[in-house]
């Protein structure tokens, strides 16, 4: 499958960049298809690990009900957004990983996947979160997107910002 250049080159972010985006932040929006051909865009922590994409969830729901039928998905992270409104505009910086998705099933890759998750957001607590593991494994899931195709963009007034 061809995924689709972006239009406006100058403005793409290159994969290192965007690899440097998905390290760093700690949020984005976990597109997948919903309930009634409903596009499903549910806000999510996430670590960027091994190439892929590692996520927590409730082991029911609307995501889990989405992913469970179709797993094709996309997850944005808004990096930047800083509206300038004497110029009409926002400086943005922004991701795009599209992917497939999947939850996974053996007790050893869910224990893998939530480790990468409480190492990223309380790192070198392996006493607590061995603690919050044990607690939560009877009841949590862990979601694992492959990625097929990253795209990164920045607003050109960034770009003339760095050219200066
Ligand atoms: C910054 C951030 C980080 C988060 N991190 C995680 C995480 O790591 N793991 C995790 O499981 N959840 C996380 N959440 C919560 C997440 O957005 C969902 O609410 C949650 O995962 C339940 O999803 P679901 O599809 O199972 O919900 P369901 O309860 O099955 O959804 C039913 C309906 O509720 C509504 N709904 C659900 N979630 C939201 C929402 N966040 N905002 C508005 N409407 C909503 C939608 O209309 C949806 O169709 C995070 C939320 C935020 C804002």
């Amino acid at each position: 499958m061809e995924f689709r250049p972006m239009r406006r080159k100058r403005q793409e972010l290159t994969n290192n960049e965007c690899e440097e985006i998905l390290l760093k932040s700690t949020a984005g929006v976990l597109s997948v298809l919903g309930d009634e051909g409903y596009p499903y865009g549910v806000p999510i922590s996430y670590v960027f690990a091994e190439g892929k994409l590692f996520f927590h969830s409730a082991v029911a729901g609307h995501k889990i009900d989405a992913i469970s039928k179709y797993e094709k998905c996309s997850f944005t992270i808004i990096e930047q957004d800083e509206i300038h409104p004497d110029e009409y505009t926002t400086y943005f910086r922004s991701v795009i990983a599209f992917g497939r998705i999947r939850k996974l099933e053996s007790m050893e890759d869910i224990i893998h996947g939530l480790k990468l998750l409480g190492e990223k957001y309380n790192p070198g607590d392996h006493l607590g979160l061995q603690h919050e593991i044990d607690k939560s494994l009877s009841h949590v899931a862990v979601l694992s997107m492959e990625i097929d195709h990253l795209s990164g963009k920045e607003a050109i007034e960034l770009i003339r910002k760095k050219a200066n």
